[in-house]
């Protein structure tokens, strides 16, 4: 006997328990199936973001940061720590199980939101009325402990991403990690290779250099972190660099060799460097971070037609719409830059949209973090951006080190910067590197949503002292008229 609901979400990450959660708010019978099993073997909702993703990675950056500041900067406090020790073994079991608490918290809100809970694999069955081409709902397998069939007549696939691997050197997550062997390393590498300087290379960069390891990055592209705005990339590439980060731009990966899963062994990394001259790289430890991969796996997408493009991901409308009557899709498995929060902000659409509301996602000011030290933060558009469409704007920025709550925080690295149109002085962009810039940025993603001018920002009083005033001295340098620099 199937079970039927007025919507079945598969996949729980941030993506699908958050439409899960919004559709039981707004009255709907609602099923959510995540197939994510925990090392007992248990339910762990919460998809990449929990259990191998922003969760875990900023619980390992929050005990790496405390380890090289009691190593490095607690002196210049007047602190002295006599024999630092690291105990790796119980800095990953917290971190494990900060990871716990949040699948648990989320098996909590299903409870408390009565979203029903089905721990397996969904798959695509049928058409429930096959003349109706799907108007009718969609039957769904549930391969889990249990075989079950659910009947949705709306459908929310949010079945995420998996990372990239580099052609001809799969993850054997002992010598060459993804994200997941890079969250679960049993013993500080001496050397440490990354290949691919995004978000979540530099991240996991930064734990393990700040535990130890001598970390070298190896990227494509010739310029460091191409997306952001230029000038705020300079200022972390400087920074990187000086606590000991190498970086290599410009390179070509060619092979890669390590020894055989289950032997402990080095990783060899031929590739061509900026100048096309021939090196090699050999370390204790490779993570590949080259991107990630839509998944479809084990959603039998073909077998009801549903449409994918050139990179595989579901093919989506503005709305989340597939070609499938009644079938939506969100987050890291669709179109668009593949955050967390994105994928909740689709989420909670297309819930409304079900609903008959106007569910709605502004993808202008979706912030972007890189939980680095300093952090990077950003929304809007970069300076590079708006001279490639010939934009009138003006800049104004601030730097840290004119700021006294940086300046007894003991960190003074970095900037806040805005960008605003010439004419009306509305907001195009705020860019920051520097302490907390991950907090920092919400002021300017209100501040843009509601269309605020700098002069808006510069007329609001803030708390003195603090971070935030670096934020208001950088909207008054749109006017060039800063108090403090
Ligand atoms: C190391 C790392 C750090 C990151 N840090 C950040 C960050 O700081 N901020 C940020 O915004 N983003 C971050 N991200 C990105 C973020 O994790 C993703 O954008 C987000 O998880 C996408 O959410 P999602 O719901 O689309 O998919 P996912 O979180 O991938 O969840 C998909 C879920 O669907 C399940 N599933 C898949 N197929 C099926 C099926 N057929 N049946 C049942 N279940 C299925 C999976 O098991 C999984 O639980 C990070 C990613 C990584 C790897």
């Amino acid at each position: 006997m199937s079970k039927t609901f007025d919507v079945v979400v598969i996949g729980g990450g941030p993506g699908g328990y958050i439409a899960a959660i919004r559709c039981a708010q707004l009255g709907f019978n609602t099923a959510c199936i995540d197939e994510w099993k925990n090392e007992k073997g248990g339910p762990a909702p919460g998809g990449t973001c929990t259990n191998v993703g922003c969760i875990p990675s900023k619980a390992l950056l929050q005990s790496s940061e405390h380890f090289e500041h009691a190593g490095k900067h607690f002196a210049e406090h007047g602190i002295g720590v006599k024999e630092l020790s690291l105990d790796l073994a119980k800095m990953l079991g917290r971190k494990d199980a900060v990871v716990k608490q949040n699948n648990d918290g989320i098996l909590y809100l299903f409870k408390k939101n009565k979203v029903s809970f089905f721990h397996g694999r969904g798959s695509f069955v049928k058409a429930v009325d096959a003349n109706q081409g799907g108007k009718g709902g969609w039957e769904i397998a549930v391969a889990g402990a249990t075989a079950e069939t659910l009947v949705g007549k709306q459908v929310i696939i949010a079945t995420g991403s998996n990372a990239r691997a580099l052609p001809g050197a799969p993850f054997d997550e002992e010598n060459i990690l993804s994200n997941d062997g890079a969250l679960r390393i049993g013993g500080v590498p001496r050397k440490l290779g990354l290949i691919g300087s995004g978000v979540i290379g530099l991240e996991m960069g930064s734990v393990w250099r700040r535990l130890g390891a001598e970390v070298t990055v190896l990227e494509a592209l010739p310029t460091f972190l191409g997306a952001v705005d230029e000038q705020i990339a300079k200022e972390a590439q400087k920074a990187f660099v000086k606590q000991g980060l190498k970086i290599e731009l410009g390179v070509q990966v060619g092979d890669v060799k390590s020894g055989k899963k289950g032997q402990p062994s080095q990783v060899s990394i031929a590739y061509t460097d900026a100048k096309g001259a021939a090196q090699s790289l050999v370390v204790d430890k490779l993570i590949v971070s080259i991107g990630r991969v839509p998944n479809i796996t084990g959603l039998e997408a073909a077998a009801v037609g549903l449409k994918l493009d050139e990179r595989g991901a579901i093919v989506v409308d503005g709305e989340c719409r597939t070609n499938l009557p009644g079938v939506w899709a969100v987050g890291d498995v669709v179109r668009g830059p593949m955050l967390a929060h994105r994928a909740e902000e689709e989420g909670v659409a297309v819930a409304e949209r079900i609903a008959g509301q106007h569910g709605h996602v502004n993808f202008n000011t979706i912030p972007w973090v890189i939980y680095t030290s300093p952090e990077i933060a950003w929304v809007g558009e970069t300076e590079q951006q708006l001279k490639a469409r010939g934009a009138a704007y003006k800049a104004g920025t601030f730097p840290f080190m004119a700021n006294g709550r940086a300046r007894a925080l003991g960190d003074t690295t970095g900037m806040v910067k805005f960008l605003a149109d010439a004419k009306t002085d509305e907001i195009l962009g705020v860019h920051i590197v520097g302490p907390m810039a991950s907090e920092l940025i919400s002021e300017a993603v209100v501040a843009m949503e509601f269309k605020a001018s700098s002069e808006d920002i510069a007329r609001i009083c803030h708390a003195h002292p603090s971070l935030s005033e670096a934020t208001k001295e950088a909207a008054l340098a749109v006017d060039k008229r800063t108090l403090n620099f």
